[in-house]
């Protein structure tokens, strides 16, 4: 899949996808690294060619990826949620891209239909939508989406009055004896409707050519994400989840992962020697996706003295600690395998999703937990129960819930009781 390209900026116009009006969340990253996370996180400033410097330029790079690929025939096809495999959809010759709503603009426009009390996520995507202001989703010629939370389901029915839509069923009993069988028949489904829309084959060779790619890009993304394994890691969380992208496996944006991985090395033990210890408090952040354009959190933490050591939502590890089997004998069923094993809290039981944390904890020498809802995502929101007994209880750290929305109304709080959770942690470390 793809062909790599040099990023340059493009015009802006109201009528073509290919270049639409600006908006907030749609364009380039911010650069928003603390002052004081600089001095103590290697050097993983941006320059002007860095992978820092091109990841702040994810969407612009991948909307003149996605235009060109259109340009050249091939079809766009946007997804919402990590369940949807997308080498399923590049088997077809297409291009997947997530659509996920990071913005806090398009909240308002949103609840002209949907009631205030939803998630933003969901909230803001819907708002691009009826906006029309997320040009990929104006390129889209297919949106696949899932059965995952009530909201979500729902709010895929007001969109699909409008946009070509494809809902997978997903079971949510990962351990029920049939469930496999019914992923299996639904991703099948998916291929035939694929195959129908776009008229191409999907060949088992062709899944499986895509399921390389895409691990080959999930284990480049799991090493950068292990660098914060260190003592003193040479990245921000923040840093870090910059580094990815809303089309995988774009040449260039592997290139850059390579690069970042050269470029990026975990201060030794012997250069250490003499230096102050690392102030920072470890942090593992887990809960609910921090989308593109919503990392709010994630900066509060890290510009009040902690460092976010690992994220295990959806925009972190979670959907690249596994890797597709690709010497299955049937690719499509190692895919549905894979994709299924996602411990997302729409699921029950979600166990797995307690053990991955704990597993996690352990390999990121986590100090705390910090587990982040969204508001009105009642999945998550009762699953915050389990998880602060796993962390209190069973790793013995401090574990702090933050539910907030995409307005930074509540910065200051949140500020504040991070920084109590700190002042916890250093206490037990000093005790
Ligand atoms: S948190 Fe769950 S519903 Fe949301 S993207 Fe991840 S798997 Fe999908
Ligand atoms: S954050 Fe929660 S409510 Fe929002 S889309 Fe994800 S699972 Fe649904």
């Amino acid at each position: 899949m793809g062909n790599c390209f040099d990023s340059k900026d493009i015009k802006i116009n109201a009528s073509d996808p290919c270049h639409p009006p600006q908006c907030g969340a749609l364009g380039p990253g911010r650069a928003s690294v603390p002052a004081r996370q600089r001095a103590s996180c290697g050097d993983a400033r941006p320059t002007a060619d860095s992978p820092p410097a091109w990841f702040e330029g994810m969407i612009r790079n991948c909307l003149q990826y996605a235009c060109e690929a259109k340009a050249k025939g091939r079809h766009i096809v946007g997804i919402l949620c990590e369940y949807t495999p997308r080498e399923l959809i590049m088997a077809a010759d297409a291009v997947p891209v997530c659509l996920c709503g990071g913005s806090a603009e398009m909240i308002g426009p949103a609840q002209e239909h949907l009631p205030a009390n939803l998630c933003p996520l969901i909230k803001s995507t819907y708002g691009y939508h009826v906006q029309k202001a997320n040009p990929f989703l104006e390129m889209a010629d297919m949106v696949v989406a899932e059965t995952t939370c009530d909201g979500k389901k729902k709010m895929y029915e007001l969109m699909a009055e409008t946009r070509p839509m494809y809902v997978l069923e997903l079971p949510q009993k990962p351990n029920d004896a049939d469930a496999m069988a019914h992923w299996v028949r639904e991703l099948r489904k998916l291929k035939t409707r694929l195959e129908k829309a776009f008229g191409v084959t999907i060949t088992d060779e062709k899944m499986r050519q895509a399921i390389r790619t895409m691990n080959r890009e999930r284990a480049l993304r799991r090493q950068l994400a292990e660098l914060m394994k260190s003592d003193r890691p040479p990245l921000t969380g923040r840093q870090l989840l910059q580094f990815k992208s809303n089309i995988s496996c774009i040449c260039a944006d592997v290139a850059q992962y390579r690069r970042a991985l050269e470029l990026y090395k975990p201060v030794s033990a012997e250069e250490s020697v003499g230096q102050a210890p690392p102030y920072q408090i470890r942090v593992l952040m887990t809960g609910v996706p921090v989308v593109h354009g919503a990392e709010r959190v994630v900066e509060i933490i890290e510009s009040h003295g902690g460092l976010v050591v690992c994220m295990d939502n959806c925009t972190g590890l979670k959907p690249i600690l596994e890797d597709v089997d690709e010497t299955a004998a049937d690719p499509m069923v190692a895919l549905a395998e894979k994709y299924f094993r996602l411990p997302c809290s729409v699921m029950t039981k979600n166990s797995r999703r307690l053990d991955v944390l704990t597993e996690l904890a352990r390999q990121y020498q986590a100090q705390c937990v910090i587990d982040l809802v969204w508001q009105a995502c009642l999945t998550y929101d009762v699953e915050s129960y389990f998880v602060k007994r796993l962390a209190e209880t069973d790793l013995g750290i401090p574990y702090l819930r933050i539910e907030t929305d995409y307005s930074p109304s509540d910065s200051a709080r949140i500020a504040m009781r991070v920084e109590a959770l700190f002042e916890t942690v250093r206490q037990r470390a000093s005790a």
